[in-house]
C-alpha cells in the first residue's frame, strides 16, 4: 500500500496555495498507481484552519502539525516533522510542489528518510512496482524517465504539468505532534511581499515577456500586458542588467510558466529561457531578427521592431473591446 504524503503550502494570507493543489494531483496519480491513499501535512503555528481547507481535495487524512517553530517554512524545522509523519503513515512517496519552499524542504526530508528524490516531476507512469516518473534534465533538452528504488521516495512536482486538484469529498483532520527541530543554521528574519496589481507570474493565463531587445524600456511590454490583464515576465538578460527585478525571470534559473498565451518580445529564445516557457499553450514571438531561435517554437511569429509592433497590437486589441 503506497500511501502518499503531500506537504501543504499557504499563501501569505494563510489560504491554500495553488501549487499545493497541483502537487495533490500528482499525489493522486501516485496513490492510484501504487494502491495507496493521499495524506497531507500542514505545518504552521496553528495548522487547524488550513488543514480543514485541504481535507476537501480527496485527501484521506490531513495531519495538522501546530508548533511555534513551524510558523515559517524553514527546512531545519519542517523536515523533521514531515519525515516523522511519513514514517508514521508508512508513506511510499513524500512530495510537494516544485516551489521555492518545496525545492528547499524536500531534499532535507529525503536525506532524513535516506530516500531517493526526483525533482520537478512532469508525469507519473506505470503501476505497482513499475511506477516511473519523468523529469527534465539539461534545461529540458532531455526528459528522463526515472524509477526510484527503496521503500520511501521523495519528489517535487512541476506545478504547470499537473492540473489543480478539485474538491472531491472530505477526509479527516488529525493533530500531529511535531518532533523537535534540527540544529538551526538559518533563522527567519523578515518577509517583504512584492505587491503588484498584475496577476502572479506562475498563475497568470497570459504572460507578456520582454528581453534584451527592449533595451530596458518595458513600457511596450507593460502596456500590452495591462491591455490583456497579463503578468509581465523577463529574460535573464533583462534581470541581470537590473532593468527588471529577478522575480520576473522566466527560464531554467527563473520561474517555470505555462500560460494559455505567452508573448515573447525581443527575446532570442535561448534554450535556458525556453526551458521556462515552452509548456505555454500558444506562443507569440515578436523579434526583428527573422532567424531568432524563438521562432522555432512560436505558434505565431512577427518579424518586427517591438517598439512599433507592441503599441500597434495593444491599440488593435483595445479597439476590439
Ligand atoms: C546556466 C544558465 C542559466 C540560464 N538561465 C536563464 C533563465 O532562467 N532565463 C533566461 O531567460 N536566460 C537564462 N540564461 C541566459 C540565456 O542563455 C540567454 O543569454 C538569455 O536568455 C538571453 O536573453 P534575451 O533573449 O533577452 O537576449 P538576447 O539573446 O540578447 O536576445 C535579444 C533579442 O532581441 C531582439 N531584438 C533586439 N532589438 C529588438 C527590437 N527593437 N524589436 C524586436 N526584437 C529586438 C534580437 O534580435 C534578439 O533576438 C541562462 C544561461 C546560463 C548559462
Amino acid at each position: 500500500m503506497g500511501n502518499v504524503l503531500i506537504v501543504v503550502e499557504a499563501n501569505t494570507n494563510g489560504s491554500l496555495r495553488k501549487a499545493t493543489l497541483n502537487a495533490i494531483t500528482a499525489g493522486h496519480q501516485l496513490a492510484k498507481a501504487t494502491g495507496g491513499d493521499v495524506h497531507a501535512i500542514v505545518l504552521a503555528k496553528d495548522a487547524t484552519a488550513l488543514a480543514e481547507a485541504v481535507k476537501e481535495y480527496g485527501v484521506k487524512v490531513v495531519h495538522a502539525a501546530s508548533a511555534p517553530q513551524l510558523e515559517h517554512p524553514i527546512a531545519e524545522n519542517w523536515a523533521p516533522a514531515i519525515a516523522a509523519a511519513a514514517t508514521a503513515i508508512g508513506a511510499e512517496w513524500v512530495g510537494a510542489g516544485a516551489t521555492a519552499i518545496g525545492r528547499d524542504v524536500l531534499p532535507r526530508v529525503a536525506a532524513k528518510l535516506k530516500a531517493p528524490m526526483a525533482s520537478e516531476i512532469l508525469s507519473v507512469d506505470g503501476s505497482g512496482a513499475d511506477v516511473t516518473v519523468t523529469r527534465p534534465m539539461w534545461a529540458g533538452a532531455v526528459i528522463a524517465t526515472v524509477k526510484l528504488a527503496g521503500a520511501v521516495k521523495c519528489f517535487t512536482a512541476r506545478t504547470t504539468e499537473f492540473a489543480a486538484a478539485e474538491k472531491s469529498g472530505a477526509g479527516e483532520v488529525k493533530a500531529f505532534a511535531a518532533p523537535a527541530a534540527d540544529k538551526q543554521y538559518s533563522k527567519f528574519v523578515d518577509f517583504k511581499e512584492v505587491k503588484s496589481a498584475r496577476p502572479a507570474l506562475t498563475e497568470a493565463r497570459v504572460v507578456v515577456a520582454g528581453g534584451r531587445g527592449t533595451k530596458g524600456d518595458f513600457k511596450p511590454i507593460e502596456g500590452l500586458a495591462d491591455e490583456l490583464g497579463a503578468a509581465v515576465g523577463a529574460s535573464r538578460a533583462v534581470c541581470d542588467a537590473g532593468w527588471q527585478p529577478n522575480d520576473l525571470q522566466i527560464g531554467q534559473t527563473g520561474k517555470v510558466v505555462a500560460p494559455a498565451l505567452y508573448v515573447a518580445a525581443g527575446i532570442s529564445g535561448a534554450i535556458q529561457h525556453v526551458a521556462g516557457m515552452k509548456g505555454s499553450k500558444t506562443i507569440v514571438a515578436i523579434n526583428k531578427d527573422g532567424d531568432a531561435p524563438i521562432f522555432q517554437i512560436a505558434d505565431y511569429g512577427l518579424v518586427a521592431d517591438l517598439f512599433k509592433a507592441m503599441p500597434e497590437l495593444q491599440a488593435a486589441i483595445k479597439a476590439t473591446k
